[in-house]
């Protein structure tokens, strides 16, 4: 999952709207915790309630082709103050 629109922020507690990559279903995210490890680590490994994919999961499945180099972290919304 990703998110696409962030609909409100107190301190680091946020919720949004997070897309599948696989289906594109979105779904409002209402426990987000805006930090380096939840971007990082958590919203990849939740899986679509539909189809069962998580971008973990994908990119196991090859779906990303262009592996991440080490020391960045694209996933991050540059929104995000780690
Ligand atoms: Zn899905």
């Amino acid at each position: 999952m990703k998110i696409i629109e962030v609909l409100s922020q107190s301190r680091r507690d946020f919720t949004a709207t997070i897309e599948c990559e696989s289906c594109k279903k979105t779904k409002k995210l209402t426990s987000g915790y805006d930090d380096g490890y939840y971007h990082s680590v958590v919203i990849p490994g939740m899986k679509c309630e539909h189809c069962g994919e998580s971008r973990n999961s994908l990119k196991e499945k090859g779906f990303f082709g262009d592996r991440i180099p080490e020391g960045s972290s694209p996933s991050v919304p540059s929104w995000v103050v780690i």
